[in-house]
């Protein structure tokens, strides 16, 4: 059997951010994938400033290192809002928009977690977890045991099986994933430049769609939640593609390659932690129910995980309470308030007419832009708790 202070399953951001934290601080730790990495991992891959001051912070990792490595690959001064095919906002901002290839990102701080001493075991999938004797088993007949657990293991997550239905209302937790598409255009396939993100209002029902520039390539997508949209995704995405004039790969059959995904969007776990097991990002539905924004969220609250975890062992106190401190503090409260806004600001771009959507649009972006960026909260006036420089608590 193998025995560790902490075992995390999934090596996603969320994974290796507490992976990092714990395993430096001296605690034996595990990380278990399903897969090899480098591996792939849809995603649109936005970084906004809020999270590259986190990889400051936590990884000391700076924006222009990350950009020197290549780990940010694309970076743009400039963003564009379309609602349908009108061009309704076309800017530029000293907020910059980075971009990753998540391949490379998760591996990149999944070294980082294992420079720290972490014991990492790819290809083995998490079957079972069992919370009262911190066992974990995987797919290749291995049984694990730690003190603590930590469910990293993304939406479709094992270790959240094991909570109760108090915890993890099954049914409202299903009705509230939205259902992404993606797909990668070379550059070399294109026949215009495409140099800043472009998002695209009006093609479907709570969600948008986007267009995001790589390096090499860019990403299409669109994302809504699945619930309010009765038209099949792909048929939405093929509408959209259609619009937008490119080329994209085709299999051999003349389809598109087209990839999915869901995201949570809006089903948050208020109570992420059931005796000494504790889930974090997309496991725990911790991802922007506007922006289906989720990296950030990964990283901030496997961080809040982590330090519940050394303070539990320091301390001895309840890793339950202490958890749900942090997070009431540092994560929940911006995802609660988007999660009423968007009531606003969906049912206006389905309501309103277009003139009045535009207008709402151009008063509305800027502001926009700065929540994003984490340089304030969905209050709008206030600026979030010690600005974009959260500290560590
Ligand atoms: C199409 C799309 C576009 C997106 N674009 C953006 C964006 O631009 N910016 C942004 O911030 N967010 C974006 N998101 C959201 C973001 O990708 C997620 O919120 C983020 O990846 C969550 O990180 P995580 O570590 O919690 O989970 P993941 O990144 O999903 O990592 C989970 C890991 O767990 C592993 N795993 C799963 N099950 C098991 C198991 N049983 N045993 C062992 N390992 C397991 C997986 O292999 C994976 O490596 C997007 C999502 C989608 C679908």
């Amino acid at each position: 059997m193998n025995a560790f202070d902490v075992i995390i399953a999934g090596c996603g951001p969320a994974g290796a951010t507490a992976g990092f934290i714990l395993a430096r601080q001296g605690l034996s730790t595990a990380m278990i994938d399903q897969h090899c990495f480098p591996r792939p991992k849809l995603c649109g891959g936005l970084l906004p400033l809020k999270t590259t001051e986190l990889l400051h912070r936590v990884f000391e990792e700076r924006i222009d290192t990350l950009a020197e490595k290549g780990i940010i690959n694309y970076t743009s001064h400039g963003y564009q809002i379309y609602l349908l095919k009108d061009l309704l906002v076309n800017k530029t901002t000293d907020l910059p928009f980075s971009f990753v290839d998540r391949s490379d990102y998760d591996q990149f701080l999944l070294e980082k977690a294992r420079s720290q001493g972490v014991a990492l075991f790819q290809d083995e999938r998490v079957t079972a977890v069992d919370p009262v004797e911190g066992d974990l088993w995987t797919s290749t007949g291995k049984r694990f045991k730690a003190r603590f657990i930590i469910g990293a293991d993304g939406i479709n997550s094992v270790v959240r099986r094991c909570f109760p239905e108090d915890k993890v209302k099954r049914k409202t937790w299903s009705a509230n994933k939205a259902a992404a598409l993606e797909v990668y255009i070379p550059r070399s396939c294109l026949q215009r430049n495409i140099d800043q993100p472009q998002v695209h209002l009006g093609y479907v029902d709570w969600g948008y769609a986007w267009v995001f520039p790589n390096r090499d390539s860019i990403i299409v997508g669109i994302g809504g939640l699945s619930r309010k949209n009765h038209k099949n995704i792909n048929q939405l995405f093929l509408d959209f593609m259609a619009g937008l004039n490119f080329t994209a790969p085709a299999d051999s059959d003349g389809e598109l390659k087209l990839h999915g995904h869901p995201i949570p969007y809006g089903n948050m776990l208020t109570r992420p932690v059931h005796r000494n097991v504790v889930l974090t990002g997309d496991a725990a539905g911790l991802a922007d129910p506007i922006t289906g924004e989720g990296i950030y969220y990964a990283h901030r609250s496997s961080e809040m995980a982590a330090l519940s975890i050394l303070r539990t062992v320091k301390t001895g106190a309840p890793l339950e309470e202490t958890c749900l401190k942090l997070m009431q503090r540092h994560v929940f409260p911006e995802l609660r308030r988007a999660k009423l806004l968007r009531i606003l600001v969906f049912g206006a771009l389905k309501r309103l007419p277009a003139a009045m959507t535009k207008r709402l649009v151009l008063w509305g972006d800027r502001k926009a832009l700065h929540v994003i960026h984490g340089l304030r909260g969905y209050t709008l006036k206030a600026r979030v708790k010690g600005g974009r420089h959260e500290d560590c608590p």
